[in-house]
């Protein structure tokens, strides 16, 4: 496995492989998890190159957000990497990526990314856009796999490589989970024990809303109110949304008809956490 830490190496690298090698790319902000390993596990099983990226991002972080004491721990990352057979860490500095006097972004108009985590995070998916865009240039992969946990930002994502025309297909693959159903995220470290408990909360509360969409609810606002009636019974929580959208256009929905997607984000103490789930009226 190979460590690449300047842009000119990891061109070169890309560049030989390129046409010969399929090269499958995770991008990753590190402090590796079984969410990212279930990406690298699925690059691996379909692409020869498996190529990560570990870089916690600066422009996709808010002022005030967690930047700073955001989780990294490269020499665990490499052994988790290592250990999965990926090929290639990318893993820049920030000088690396954003030199002094950096001034240029990618900026995603429009619903599906000022809505939800784009009105609760305003620049998030600017930073996000700006950071991939680059790293597909850099890197230039065959395919680039996402996580469903992230929901709006891999919709975000498939917008941006279609109307940049970026040469990469988008994969997208489910949440994985911890036994009580917290989906993994390495903002989870951040939780005491306590928060650690009621963060089980935004699962229950997720899969109840499937069973009441199952026993016929058809009301998206009503829908709401008992998700939100809750998640509030539990003290530690702060509710930032809770939604009942469209899943490809994150437009609210007048009726739970077909599919539908319901997304929450909450903050337990200091902690930001996001999750989803898919309901479908029977
Ligand atoms: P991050 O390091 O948080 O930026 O995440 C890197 C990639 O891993 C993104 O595509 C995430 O959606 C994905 N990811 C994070 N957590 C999970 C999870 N629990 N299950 C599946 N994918 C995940």
């Amino acid at each position: 496995m190979r460590l690449i830490k300047k842009i000119s190496r990891m061109r070169d690298y890309s560049k030989k492989i390129k046409g010969t090698r399929v090269i499958g790319f995770v991008p990753t902000m590190g402090s590796l998890h079984e969410g990212h390993l279930s990406l690298i596990r699925k690059a691996r099983q379909q692409c020869e190159e498996v190529m990560i990226s570990i870089f916690v991002n600066p422009t996709q972080f808010g002022k005030g957000e967690d930047y700073q004491r955001y989780p990294r721990d490269l020499s665990k990352d490499m052994k988790l990497s290592e250990k999965e057979g990926v090929d290639v860490i990318f893993a820049p500095s920030r000088e690396e990526m954003y030199p002094q006097g950096y001034s240029t972004f990618v900026e995603i108009k429009g619903n599906l990314s000022s809505t939800l985590e784009g009105a609760s995070r305003p620049g998030h998916f600017k930073g996000v856009a700006t950071i991939l865009t680059k790293l597909f240039n850099i890197i230039n992969p065959d395919y680039s796999y996402f996580g469903e946990k992230d929901y709006q930002q891999a919709l975000v994502v498939k917008k941006l490589v279609k109307e940049l025309n970026l040469d990469t297909r988008i994969l997208v693959l489910p949440t994985i989970r911890g036994k009580d159903g917290l989906a993994l995220s390495s903002r989870n470290s951040y939780l005491n024990k306590k928060e650690r408990t009621a963060a089980t909360i935004f699962y229950k509360v997720l899969k109840r809303a499937k069973e009441w969409v199952g026993e016929g609810e058809k009301d998206p606002s009503a829908l709401v109110s008992k998700m939100r009636a809750l998640i509030e019974k539990e003290p530690l929580v702060r509710i930032d949304y809770v939604a009942v959208v469209n899943p490809k256009t994150l437009e609210k929905v007048k009726e739970v008809r077909g599919e539908v997607l319901a997304l929450l984000a909450v903050n337990i103490g200091e902690t930001r956490l996001i999750d989803n789930i898919k309901l479908a009226d029977s």
